[in-house]
């Protein structure tokens, strides 16, 4: 493979396996496992290529996408290679849209499911590709109505299983259609797809995304009825012991701040020859229909391995980018300064406080506001109020300086406070 073009490494563009982005770290390069499902082999074979192809680490976006990160332009044509002869590069890359449905790790295996949203994504995946014109980040969420409900995924397109074999159909989350039978929901997402990219051929200037439609021009999308939104549903569980009846049994294992090292991850694999295991967007791994001896000794050794194993671990509500020493940018070791910041502020995180550790102002992990922003900055950290990176700090702080602030009750939560009501920085 030829060197890439400087413009094919655009940050901030949509990466995939054979156009990777640059990143304060290197190149990222993004695998689409079809139906985002790994088998325990393809998963090994993943971590040992990311071990000698790239930094190491192994990422899970929220999309349900796996990223290696730290590739450079001498190992990148060695690891395509190796991706494409052992087929784990998508056999439709580079044809429009890359994956565009979400669905959950569960999807197709959980018994409280109201549609099989594994089988109507790959036909939303098939139609999507016979469409020309369609952004290429288009999303459309499968949510099957069951234990893992995926409401707080933001998407173009979204079904939900709402009655055994119906679905109902919300354009740009917000515009909601009655119930569709499951056999014909495919088609109608198909549908919406054509004539929005009849709409953006029209005015390409103007509609980029879905979301940039007329209220009167998302509602032509579709010819089914108005309908109101289904109701909500208990929050899903993002990690621990997924169990059906005494006999089915899921372990969902999440990677602190979506990343892990390639060597843990083949621990995992390595414990077992079979298992569909699925990617989940709350940024780990779903070990499907194990029995419970197995699903237990899998938890097991994920808690021994530093892995996420509970629900409540307040890790799953913090962001963080790959800091020193993986990245050459890195002004802080933001891992490990995040795991630290998780434990001492989890009363804060239960909260729904939201908290973003960068190594540098890049903002890798979350180009977005958090409540409170950590940028890292010769070693210390300034600290940012309801903002991004980008944003004013309000303080430049040393790490034992901010746990101490971190604990529940100090200052630091009625400025957060502050912040929030007037929407200042603090
Ligand atoms: S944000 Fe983090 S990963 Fe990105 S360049 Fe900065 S230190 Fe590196």
């Amino acid at each position: 493979m030829s060197a890439l073009p400087k413009e094919a490494l655009r940050r901030g563009w949509c990466p995939s396996t054979l156009r990777p982005m640059e990143t304060g770290d290197g190149w990222l390069v993004r695998l689409h496992p079809p139906g985002a499902q790994l088998t325990p082999a393809q998963l090994r074979r993943i971590a040992a290529l990311a071990d000698a192809h790239g930094n190491g680490l192994i990422e899970i976006s929220a999309r349900a996408n796996l990223q290696l990160r730290g590739v450079t332009s001498k190992s990148h044509p060695v690891l395509v290679e190796h991706l494409l002869a052992e087929h784990l590069v998508d056999e439709h890359e580079g044809d429009g849209p890359q994956r565009v449905t979400l669905v959950s790790p569960l999807a197709g295996r959980d018994p409280t499911g109201l549609i099989d949203a594994a089988a109507l994504a790959a036909q939303i995946e098939q139609r999507a590709r016979a469409v020309s014109g369609l952004p290429v980040k288009l999303s459309v969420v499968v949510d099957d109505g069951g234990a893992q409900a995926l409401d707080e995924f933001p998407c173009d397109i979204r079904l939900v299983g709402v009655a055994a074999g119906r679905a109902a159909l919300c354009l740009g989350d917000r515009l909601w259609r009655s119930q569709v039978a499951e056999a014909e929901a495919a088609a109608e997402v198909e549908t919406a797809l054509r004539r929005f990219a009849a709409l953006r051929k029209a005015a390409p200037d103007r509609i980029r995304r879905l979301r940039d439609l007329s209220p009167d021009e998302l509602a032509g999308l579709t010819d089914l009825p108005a309908t109101d939104a289904p109701g909500l549903r208990p929050a899903p569980r993002r990690a621990g012991l997924f169990a059906w009846g005494e006999d089915r049994f899921a372990p969902l294992i999440g990677l602190p701040f979506g990343r892990y090292d390639a060597t843990a991850l083949d621990r995992l694999g390595a414990e077992l020859d079979r298992a569909a295991i699925g990617l989940s967007p709350w940024r780990g791994l779903a070990f499907r229909d194990l029995g419970r001896t197995e699903a237990e000794s899998l938890l097991a050794l994920a808690d021994d391995l530093g892995l996420i194993t509970r629900d409540d671990d307040p890790r799953l509500s913090v962001q963080a980018c790959a800091g020193s020493p993986a990245c050459s940018r890195a002004e802080a070791p933001t891992m490990a300064d995040a795991a630290k910041l998780a434990e001492a502020a989890g009363d804060l995180l239960a909260q729904g406080v939201t908290l973003h550790v960068s190594g540098c102002i890049k903002a890798c992990a979350h180009p977005a506001a958090a409540d409170l922003t950590l940028v890292g900055r010769d070693g210390r950290y300034d600290v940012v109020m309801s903002g991004t990176t980008r944003d004013k700090p309000v303080a430049t702080l040393d790490l034992p300086a901010l746990l101490t602030r971190l604990q529940p009750g100090q200052d630091i939560q009625a400025r957060l406070k502050a912040a929030r009501s007037t929407g200042s920085q603090g």
